[in-house]
């Protein structure tokens, strides 16, 4: 994409999140319904959106996995954002660049910024135990990443700016890999993603779509670490998922 585009593209992404901000929800018909007044959120103290990099258009040859390490390389020792002040490391993603399916999270926590691999703590776990025991796949089968990737401080949920920062590599990332299904974990997940904040719990198990990818929003693992009750909801949405990609359904017991 020509720079002035991607900046376009950038710049109306950054204005549709701030508008919605974190402020207010949508519902599935993309109505507002509750919250306070959107606010402005706050300057980065690190760089003007104007100085923000798109990712270049030479990403956009090759097969997934050299597109992905030139993005890696790309990205580099990313200062686009404030998150970069307290991470120990950027947290890019993984699994196989040819994956069918793609999970999709919402920052990394501390353990995924100490290891440098999204989803290796408590919910990285669960996520597991989702891919491995309930899909019969492997990690390395899948591809797993963040909205943003570098980790917010005190596991605070990501400002719009933080997102509309780092989103543009999420889309390179997908744009590469050409997931046939995305699974979207979390309400901050979504609104990377479609640019609106919506209830998850409205949200969840029906198909929606990210640029024409089928997307499948469903509770993020750290709920369901709060909320256990929940994992039957999110084993529907998983089964889902694995009816379109013809996958077969394990029988219990
Ligand atoms: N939660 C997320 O959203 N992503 C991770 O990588 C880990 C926890």
């Amino acid at each position: 994409m020509a720079r002035s585009a991607f900046s376009e593209q950038l710049a109306l992404r950054a204005a549709l999140l701030k508008e919605n901000g974190l402020d207010y929800a949508f519902d599935r018909n993309l109505q507002r319904v509750e919250g306070p007044e959107p606010q402005a959120p706050p300057q980065s103290p690190v760089q003007a959106s104007s100085d923000l990099t798109p990712p270049s258009p030479q990403l956009a040859g090759g097969d997934p996995a050299a597109r992905l390490r030139a993005l890696r390389d790309h990205i580099g020792d990313c200062r686009r954002c404030r998150l970069c002040e307290k991470r120990t490391q950027i947290v890019f993603g993984v699994g196989n660049p040819k994956a069918r399916l793609m999970f999709v999270g919402e920052g990394p926590g501390a353990e995924e910024d100490r290891q440098g691999e999204p989803f290796v703590g408590r919910a990285g776990q669960l996520l597991t135990d989702i891919i491995t025991k309930g899909m019969g796949l492997r990690r390395s089968d899948v591809y797993i990443a963040n909205v943003v990737k570098c980790r917010p401080p005190d596991n605070r949920v990501p400002e719009p700016d933080e997102m509309a920062a780092c989103i543009p590599f999420l889309e390179a990332q997908i744009e590469a890999i050409a997931p046939e299904v995305i699974v979207a974990l979390g309400a901050t997940a979504v609104q990377g993603l479609l640019g609106v904040k919506v209830q998850i719990t409205k949200f969840r198990g029906e198909w929606t779509n990210f640029k024409g990818t089928p997307l499948m929003p469903t509770f993020h693992p750290s709920y369901l670490l709060r909320n256990p009750s929940a994992k039957k909801e999110v084993w529907t949405d998983i089964q889902t998922v694995m009816k379109r990609l013809g996958m077969e359904i394990p029988k219990k017991g």
